[in-house]
């Protein structure tokens, strides 16, 4: 069966997407041949995004996070901009994403589970005043609340657990689902690449540039690019 047959025929598709959903955007994502790990640094990215290397070296977390992780400029691609067009059509029930760029939000859908938090959200550590995005990309040092607090991402940091009510919701989509599309991840960071197995429905289908380790499970595998896939299929709007 193609991507389109299976499509039709959903009415409560999930889509679960990962970094390579928005390489389209000029957002590198990490494990492709060109992405962040392939780049050298003195420390591991796995280091510099962990919640130690954080608090014990600040300075240097922000200047990496203010360089790679924040960009402010990208625009959703055609594979943003399909699945806020199927959630409106009333064929998508949700979209489950590891990235936190916001632009799934920027292509216009609603429900979107960010299990890796959001660059556009920003809290002070010692009082919660909340700062967007922009505040940090202005600054050029460990930026810092009014009150002088410093500000933190809302973003899960490698040794942070998942917020548990984001958690909940997109496993219950999930399991929900009549087909899940997985897109644009490696399958490797845990634990949202088990999530997954909360599927429970007809049709897993896979679109991933490179071979993953649920090829093997899908009734339908694509190695092609998620947003020209995407995007030559219907929106299922009224004209
Ligand atoms: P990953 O880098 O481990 O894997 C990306 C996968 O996407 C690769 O298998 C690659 O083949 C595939 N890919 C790349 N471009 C593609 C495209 N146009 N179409 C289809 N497939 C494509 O990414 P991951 O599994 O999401 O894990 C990385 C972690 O890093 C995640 O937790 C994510 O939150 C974070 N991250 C986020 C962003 C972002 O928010 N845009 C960017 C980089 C990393």
């Amino acid at each position: 069966m193609t991507l389109r047959e299976i499509v039709d025929k959903s009415r409560r598709i999930v889509f679960f997407g990962g970094a390579g959903v928005s390489t389209e955007s000029g957002i590198p994502d990490f494990r492709s041949e060109d992405g962040l790990y392939r780049q050298k640094y003195d420390v591991s990215p796995e280091t510099m995004l962990s919640a130690p290397y954080f608090y014990s070296h600040t300075r240097e977390f922000y200047r990496f996070y203010r360089d790679k992780m924040l960009p402010l400029h990208a625009q959703p691609n055609a594979a943003h901009r399909k699945l806020a067009q199927w959630e409106r059509a009333g064929k998508l029930l949700a979209v489950v994403t590891q990235n936190i760029d916001g632009l799934h939000q920027a292509a216009g859908s609603r429900c979107v589970f960010e299990l890796h938090g959001s660059i556009h959200r920003n809290y002070c550590l010692s009082c919660g005043k909340f700062y967007p995005a922009s505040f940090l990309a202005e600054g050029s040092d460990v930026p810092h609340c009014t009150c002088g607090g410093i500000v933190k991402p809302d973003v899960v940091l490698y040794g942070e657990q998942l917020d548990a009510p984001t958690v909940q919701g997109a496993l219950q989509a999930i399991s929900e689902a009549d087909t899940l599309i997985v897109a644009g991840t490696s399958l490797t960071v845990y634990p949202a690449a088990g999530f997954v197995d909360y599927f429970r429905g007809r049709d897993l289908v896979l679109i991933n540039r490179d071979a993953t380790p649920l090829d093997g499970r899908c009734s339908l595998v694509l190695h092609q690019k998620v947003g020209e896939v995407l995007g030559e299929l219907p929106s299922y709007l009224p004209e």
